[in-house]
């Protein structure tokens, strides 16, 4: 059996208020058993959150990190202060940073394996803008990102890597990819995972993001190759938030 999670990127976005509501709202609720949720929130808030979910089934997880362990690097974190923080997941690759701050498919990598040195779990994201889908390149640019990472890890470090798909014209645009379009992608990620090892394959986690919301999301992770969700938007109401851990079940 895979893991199933379902993980909410709160990006620049939230306050205190919002980790008091998470808190809250999910103190005493049954979540499905076998579903891991994960609650990204920026950097100022982890301590706040690791506080307040005390109570809760949330766990935490952090939106970067910077590859290096300590040292001058103004404005930068390092894992080793996340895993400080009981922080148990963390992105790397995501199409924002990606996009607006130009990390390279290598400084991605750097990223991922200074999380697994350090014993988080990361969520490597991948995608394609919406020219590459209609030039037809979608799988090209989704391989090109998972093989970058995954060729240059070992077995070991491969079965601790969450891959999120996350096509790029999806997200924040309210225009999610149909389960379809999803499934195609994720089949072909894990029949590329296949190659190393068809065992590996078989128990990666693979996230669908892009546009999750209560409404869809059952849809989405009724596909086979659908094990959770990166979730934006909707991740910042705890109702639908709350909704779609249900739906993962
Ligand atoms: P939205 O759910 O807002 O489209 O964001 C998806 C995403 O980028 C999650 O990492």
């Amino acid at each position: 059996m895979r893991t199933r999670l379902i993980a909410g990127n709160w990006k620049m976005n939230g306050s205190t208020a919002l980790i008091n509501d998470f808190s809250s709202a999910f103190a005493d609720v049954t979540l499905p058993e076998a579903v891991d949720v994960v609650v990204i929130p920026p950097f100022p808030y982890l301590d706040a959150a690791r506080q307040a979910f005390r109570n809760t089934p949330l766990q935490l997880g952090a939106q970067t990190l910077n590859p290096i362990d300590s040292g001058a690097h103004t404005g930068e974190v390092s894992g080793r202060m996340l895993k400080e923080l009981e922080v148990a997941y963390v992105l790397v690759g995501h199409s924002e940073r990606r996009e607006l701050y130009r990390e390279s498919d290598e400084q991605v990598f750097d990223r991922l394996l200074a999380a697994l040195n350090v014993g988080l779990k990361p969520i490597l994201c991948v995608g394609e803008s919406l020219a590459e889908r209609d030039a037809g390149q979608t799988m090209d640019v989704v391989l090109r990102q998972v093989g970058y990472a995954m060729a240059r890890l070992d077995p070991e470090q491969r079965q601790q890597v969450v891959i999120a798909y996350e096509p790029v014209w999806a997200i924040g645009t309210g225009r999610t990819a149909t389960p379809e379009q999803a499934q195609e992608v994720m089949a072909g990620i894990r029949a590329y995972q296949a190659g190393f090892n068809t065992a590996l394959a078989e128990q990666l986690t693979l996230l669908y993001g892009g546009s999750m919301n209560a409404k869809n999301a059952a849809e989405l992770l009724a596909q086979p190759d659908i094990d959770g969700g990166l979730v934006g938007g909707a991740s910042l109401k705890t109702d639908d938030f709350y909704a779609i851990c249900q739906s993962a079940g």
